[in-house]
């Protein structure tokens, strides 16, 4: 079997007067993080897995900070070309697991929305995708509620025999 493993990591900075939305949910919260685009932080990290396991960069290869035409995208429309990418490739995601590193708000009534909305827009189901979401114990940037950070890890399979 044709296997490949990709890790993802990023970190979004929490500022007023701006949405937060984490795994394509609308969380809601006082602060939001500040990006190019919606700042998807968890969604980011997977997409930087997808494209780290088959070696393609980064999604700042792909969707340019610099390129006015990804100002405010919606980060799961990226995630969907992410994933066309791979499919053209001949791969296809085995599971994702992530961990949403977040001091406030708590998440927990929100990873079940995020699985749900992340497969959706996959086209896998919410058991191949992981959520887990913690604290940093009040620690650096993370703990002091300046920022929210993601790791994700990414399995994909290859379609074809001979990959
Ligand atoms: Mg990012």
């Amino acid at each position: 079997m044709n296997i490949r493993i990709g890790n993802g990591y990023d970190i979004h900075r929490l500022v007023s007067d701006r949405q937060l939305i984490l795994g394509g949910i609308h969380i809601p919260s006082d602060k939001g993080l500040l990006g190019h685009s919606d700042a998807d932080v968890l969604t980011h990290a997977i997409m930087d897995a997808m494209l780290g396991a088959l070696s393609l960069g980064d999604i700042g290869h792909y969707f340019p900070p610099s390129d006015p035409q990804w100002a405010g995208a919606d980060s799961i429309v990226l995630l969907q070309q992410v994933d066309r990418l791979i499919q053209d490739r001949g791969w296809q995601i085995g599971n994702i697991d992530s961990v949403v590193v977040a001091e406030a708000p708590k998440l927990k009534p929100y990873i079940k929305p995020m699985r749900d909305r992340l497969a959706e827009a996959l086209g896998l189901t919410p058991e191949q995708i992981g959520v887990k979401a913690t604290t940093n114990e009040g620690l650096d940037a993370v703990g002091q509620k300046e920022a929210i950070a993601a790791h994700a890890v990414v399995l994909l399979v290859g379609n074809q025999v001979g990959m």
